[in-house]
């Protein structure tokens, strides 16, 4: 990472100016009946995002973000010292644990820096080699989609659903960390099918929210993304299809879940998925290989968190919004043109760069993340979905706070409960 990011100090003109292009009168019909099902509602002034735009990029480029901190904060992901305080949970070993999460990742990033990308970060990891010449011959469309959601399992995914091309969810531009100012948007844009793998993180370090620990699983889950969105699209182009691996460098990756059934939209802006709640990380293979679509599904977590507040009330920086879904644009970080739950992407972000890492609190609160190595909890929350989507919510949420779900586990106690396992 020796040139990531610059150090240059960068003022926010004109000419650096993120554009936004892509309305929503350019993109048909085609999806408007699967909009109800993503919670949230798409109005007539969409605009597609422009990474340019995203609150990590501006931490670069926008000097209304970027600041000495700020870069420091950039390198601590990736350097061991940086950041090392006396407090438990962001000592030595914390962050010793943390940045080794990133090994994977660092390794697909370095392989294209000079080239002007980031693969694995900002930009889609390019294949290793061309799909073989001869495409193999598909005689069932659903035997197809069946080894395919087969083959993502074997390779690491905790679960995974199939979905189409959705030109809402892609950026309209990339993000040059070369000129710190845009580029072109580089994912050729005729591949039909998008097949979405989900990676549980890690539930026991996740409750040491927030500390330095908990932010192992961050790097851990993007390197695990790198290596399993590889390794499928690479088994898609050995049969002679094309298959370009992505992670969070090239559209939007929860409506695409969404979209693909493995989950509802949250308050806190994150998909809930009924097995890991917002506890995953979304990574998304893009092929023409001929594959059937799942549907969205829903199990009433809009509803629930119309009631619940956990997040809002736990944020530190109170980044969650405690109100109803709104459109109003809180920052250059946010989407345009959709009624939806919004976090405050800045305030969030100043967050983590105070604490000099990662904050995972609403992820550590949610009622739909519970511990799954506990028979006995697990058969809890199985009983507990159907309570919170009935009309009995504020007695699901009454009992999962008197019960003691949620709140934090002392990271030396995390050390302590993992060697003792
Ligand atoms: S990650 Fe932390 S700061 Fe950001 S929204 Fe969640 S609780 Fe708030
Ligand atoms: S903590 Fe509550 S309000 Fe927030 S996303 Fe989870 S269920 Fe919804």
């Amino acid at each position: 990472m020796s040139n990531y990011p610059s150090n240059e100090p960068v003022r926010l003109t004109l000419e650096n100016q993120p554009s936004s292009e892509g309305s929503y009168s350019d993109i048909g019909e085609a999806h408007r009946e699967d909009d109800e099902f993503c919670g949230f509602e798409i109005l007539d002034n969409f605009e597609r995002f422009n990474q340019t735009n995203d609150i990590y990029t501006r931490g670069q480029w926008d000097s209304r973000i970027r600041s000495e901190k700020v870069l420091n904060w950039f390198k601590g992901m990736f350097r061991p010292g940086i950041g090392v305080k006396k407090s438990e949970g962001y000592q030595a070993r914390d962050f010793a644990l943390k940045n080794a999460g990133w090994m994977a990742t660092n390794l697909i990033i370095e392989r294209n820096l000079k080239s002007d990308r980031v693969d694995g970060f900002l930009d889609y990891i390019q294949e290793f080699g061309p799909p073989h010449t001869e495409k193999m011959e598909i005689e069932s469309v659903e035997q197809m989609t069946a080894e395919v959601k087969h083959a993502c399992l074997t390779f690491g995914a905790s679960d995974v659903g199939i979905t189409a091309y959705d030109p809402r969810w892609h950026y309209t531009k990339n993000f040059s960390t070369k000129t710190l100012s845009e580029k072109e948007y580089g994912i050729p844009e005729d591949l039909p099918n998008v097949i979405v793998v989900l990676t549980e993180m890690d539930h026991d370090v996740i409750r040491t929210y927030p500390s330095a620990t908990a932010g192992v699983t961050v790097g851990n889950g993007y390197s695990h993304d790198c290596a399993m969105t590889l390794s499928i699209a690479t088994y898609i182009q050995n049969m002679g299809y094309r298959a370009i691996a992505t992670v969070n460098d090239t559209s939007q990756c929860i409506p695409y879940a969404i979209q693909a059934g493995l989950g509802e939209y949250g308050r806190s802006g994150m998909l809930i998925n009924p097995k890991f709640g917002p506890r995953m990380r979304i990574g998304r293979i893009h092929t023409d290989l001929p594959l059937e679509h799942d549907k969205p599904v829903r199990f009433g977590v809009r509803e629930f968190c119309e009631v619940c507040r956990r997040c809002s009330d736990g944020c530190p920086p109170s980044a969650i919004p405690d109100g109803p879904p709104q459109d109003e644009i809180i920052n250059q970080s946010n989407i345009v043109g959709i009624k939806k739950w919004t976090v405050d992407a800045e305030k969030c972000f100043q967050f983590w760069v105070n604490q000099g890492t990662e904050c995972g609190v609403c992820i550590r609160d949610c009622p739909y993340n519970k511990d799954p190595a506990s028979w006995l909890i697990q058969k809890y929350h199985q009983m507990w979905l159907k309570l919170a989507a009935s009309p009995f919510k504020k007695l699901a949420l009454w009992l999962d706070i008197n019960l003691g779900f949620g709140g934090r586990l002392r990271p030396n106690d995390y050390w302590a409960h993992k060697l003792k396992k």
